[in-house]
């Protein structure tokens, strides 16, 4: 049970990703407020199913993209669970679009959600860990963050601007015994992934050396190693689980 007693906030836990996280996260014993957005119905599934593993866990509404929500959140989760111990920024969104073609509304929106959501969402908990002297940061950046990626543009700043956003705030929490990382998935099944047409899938696939699509399992372990005591020299790293394709 490596992660005993501790409480965590994954946002964006309703489905995915961020599903898988939250519910791993409980399995290695933490209790886990589930932030969602719009809906309440697939967060109070995960709840249901973390309680079931014996753990506490509350479902909390805010849209990461607005400051105010993510400060009700923040609040909310210290009253229900306590003071969090591991914040894990996974809400986010694609509005993909070749860069000539793109509106500045589409871009907007990628940054808001998965870029300027992960900063509110780090400084509210900065805030919180630097006075218990101790805390985990961990934000689901991509390979195309990485790697950049045609056709998103925006996504691509953003997911780069949390490998940049990481390095940052590990350098500025670290006295302060807060780590900081990143986790870049590469090609991952859940509802994000999709909507590709079977042409795009293929295509990306034949990049995997290790020949298969990524559960959202395959993330959530990445980020309980990084949430653990086990990874306390680690910091300001973004961990790569693309089944080799980043190579
Ligand atoms: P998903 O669409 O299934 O899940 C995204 C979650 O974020 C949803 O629960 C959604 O409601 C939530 N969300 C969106 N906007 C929000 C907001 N403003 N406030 C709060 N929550 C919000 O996608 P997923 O594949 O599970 O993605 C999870 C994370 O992993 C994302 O950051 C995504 O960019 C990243 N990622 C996914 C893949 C992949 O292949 N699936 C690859 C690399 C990175």
């Amino acid at each position: 049970m490596m992660l005993e007693g501790k409480i965590a906030l994954v946002t964006g836990a309703g489905r995915g990703i961020g599903r898988a996280i939250a519910l791993t996260l409980a399995g290695y014993g933490a209790d886990v407020a589930v932030n969602y957005s719009g809906s309440r119905e697939k967060a109070e599934q995960t709840v249901q199913e973390i309680r079931a593993l014996g753990r506490r866990a509350a479902a909390v509404q805010a849209d990461v993209s607005r400051q105010e929500d993510c400060e009700r959140m923040f609040r909310e989760v210290a009253e229900q669970l306590g003071v969090i111990d591991i914040l894990v920024n996974n809400a986010g969104i694609t509005r993909d679009n070749l860069a000539v073609r793109m509106s500045e509304q589409e871009f907007e929106q990628v940054i808001d959600t998965n870029l300027k959501g992960a900063f509110f969402c780090m400084k509210l908990a900065g805030k919180q860990m630097m006075k218990k002297r101790s805390g985990r940061i961990i934000s689901i950046s991509s390979i195309s963050g990485v790697r950049g990626n045609a056709g998103q543009i925006n996504y691509c700043a953003a997911k780069a601007g949390i490998i940049g956003m990481t390095k940052c705030l590990a350098k500025e929490l670290s006295s302060r015994g807060i780590t900081v990382n990143a986790v870049a998935p590469g090609y991952i099944d859940t509802e994000m992934t999709a909507v590709l047409p079977e042409k795009v899938k293929e295509a990306v696939l034949a990049q995997v050396p290790l020949g298969r699509i990524g559960r959202p399992e395959d993330i959530a372990e990445a980020v309980a190693f990084l949430a653990s005591d086990r990874a306390a020299y680690i910091t300001g790293q973004t961990l790569q689980v693309d089944g080799g394709m980043g190579i």
